[in-house]
């Protein structure tokens, strides 16, 4: 089912007579199976003898969206089409700006549905369509377990004060979200696709994007890929996640952020696998609900409601206030946001860190946070780290630009963290050390890390 909750009108014109189909205009959930607001277009399409369009417009020149990025989008974007196509639904790409192309297919659609995205921009950008659209705009949340609002009305302090909250709701939101049969096929609409999905890296080659950071071996993108992943991480390394997530090397991790960041895959789809999972645990499925529901949607209610939530000014007071009582501190190592992307510093293990994020797009949650804690603690002030962190994070995971992204770098510097004993540099910010590394097989994890760039260079 689809809760009332997850849907909202952005306008409040009628629904156009006369129209040709219901649109959905694909935006962040980029998806054919377990999409919410797919099936809330087939349904109005249904109930108003109308076939359904799907139209996607590609941002490009948006600003940090670069090749490896891309690459792994359109990937995605190239079994949305044919997916389509087997329920009888169009499909319409364009090398256009997304709000043009949803202007242009609006002008014939009955009423058009969109998707739910919590970042200011995205958010800007819908409501400028929906004023200007000329028919009815509808908004369908697919992206979170619960709707960001239902879950809290409020900017949260840390997990413990958002958890219980969303326990009392899983129940409600964690079902099957069936297929509905589409009653009037398009088989007979055509349109004019801008956009050649036919050779990925071709396409990709060819964009107004940074093309310097490129595209990876180890990820490629797509539902069909997404669920592979998943499948096979559930069959062979989920039974360990509770007991050995927070070791980079041991393999416990499922590899979901960079498909979850572009909504290749739906986190209910996600939850309800976990727990019917025959392998793992109930520590384990707990554990890993933990992280995919709980720390996630930590991070979608900052970004709602923190509007600096890109900025050093999303720091709490407190943490600011310290930092800064700590700034005179005398750094033993002191690294330039060029030295620290080169990976050039004086420990191999971060350096490890900074090759498995350049050249895979990929890091491990564990050695995030040492690599994110290393800037903060070598960098010449805490607002010289935070740009550096956020600037690598994004140019380089796959999963970078994402709520994920803003939030744990600035959980680095102390969001939803409490203070500690005070220490030089971060004075009660939370620090990593070296101990971080004793707890696993870290030169098993730079050997792998050497494999794996290798394996992206040849
Ligand atoms: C400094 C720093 C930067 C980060 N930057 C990003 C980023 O750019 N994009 C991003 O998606 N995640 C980011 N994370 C969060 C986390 O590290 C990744 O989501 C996780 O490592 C993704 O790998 P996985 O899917 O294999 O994780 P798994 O361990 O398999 O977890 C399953 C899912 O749970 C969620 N999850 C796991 N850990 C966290 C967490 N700490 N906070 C919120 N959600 C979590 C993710 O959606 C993940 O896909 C960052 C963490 C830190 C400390």
């Amino acid at each position: 089912m689809i809760q009332p909750t997850r849907i909202k009108p952005l306008n409040d014109m009628p629904l156009r007579e006369r129209a040709a189909y219901v649109l959905y205009w694909m935006g962040l959930s980029q998806r054919v199976h377990f999409n919410p607001a797919l099936e809330y277009a087939v349904e109005e399409a249904n109930r108003l003898g109308l076939p359904a369009l799907v139209c996607y417009g590609l941002a490009e020149g948006v600003p940090e969206a670069n090749a490896r990025h891309w690459a792994f989008l359109l990937e995605g974007m190239a079994e949305v089409g044919p997916e389509l196509a087997k329920r009888g639904i169009a499909f319409v790409a364009r090398r256009q700006t997304p709000v043009e192309t949803a202007l242009l297919y609006a002008a014939d659609a009955a009423l058009v549905v969109c998707d739910r995205n919590y970042q200011k921009p995205v958010r800007r950008f819908y409501a400028d369509f929906a004023e200007r659209a000329p028919c009815r705009v509808m908004q369908v949340e697919g992206e979170v377990v619960v709707p960001v609002e239902t879950a809290s009305p409020k900017h949260e302090v840390a997990a413990r004060t958002l958890r219980p909250k969303l326990r009392r709701l899983l129940p409600e939101y964690l079902v099957p979200l069936d297929e509905r049969p589409v009653a009037h096929r398009a088989d007979h609409l055509r349109f004019e696709s801008t956009l050649d999905l036919s050779d990925v890296p071709k396409l990709v080659a060819g964009l107004n994007a940074d093309q310097s950071v490129r595209p990876v071996r180890r990820f490629k993108g797509g539902t069909a890929r997404a669920e592979a992943t998943l499948g096979h991480y559930l069959d062979a390394r989920f039974n360990r996640y509770a007991q050995v997530r927070g070791r980079s090397e041991a393999g416990a991790a499922s590899h979901m952020s960079p498909y979850l960041h572009y909504g290749q895959i739906s986190p209910v789809a996600i939850a309800l696998k976990v727990l019917a999972a025959a392998t793992g645990g109930e520590d384990d499925k707990t554990a890993y609900l933990e992280e995919l529901v709980v720390r996630r949607e930590l991070a979608m209610n900052h970004i709602f409601y923190e509007p600096n939530y890109d900025s050093y000014e999303a720091v709490p007071a407190w943490a600011r206030k310290t930092l800064d009582a700590h700034r005179g501190d005398e750094r033993p190592y002191l690294y330039t946001p060029e030295q620290f992307e080169q990976g050039l510093t004086h420990d191999r293990y971060w350096n490890a860190a900074m090759m498995e994020m350049r050249e895979t797009g990929y890091m491990h949650n564990h050695m995030r946070m040492y690599w994110g804690k290393k800037i903060l603690e070598w960098s010449a002030s805490p607002e010289e780290a935070f740009e550096t962190a956020l600037r690598l994070n994004n140019k380089f995971f796959i999963d970078g630009r994402d709520a994920n992204s803003f939030t744990n770098v600035t959980w680095l510097f102390g969001l939803h963290d409490r203070p500690w004993g005070s220490r030089p540099v971060y004075g009660n910010v939370r620090s990593l050390g070296a101990a971080t590394l004793k707890k696993f097989d870290a030169d098993g994890y730079v050997r792998e890390v050497e494999r794996l760039a290798a394996v992206e260079r040849s």
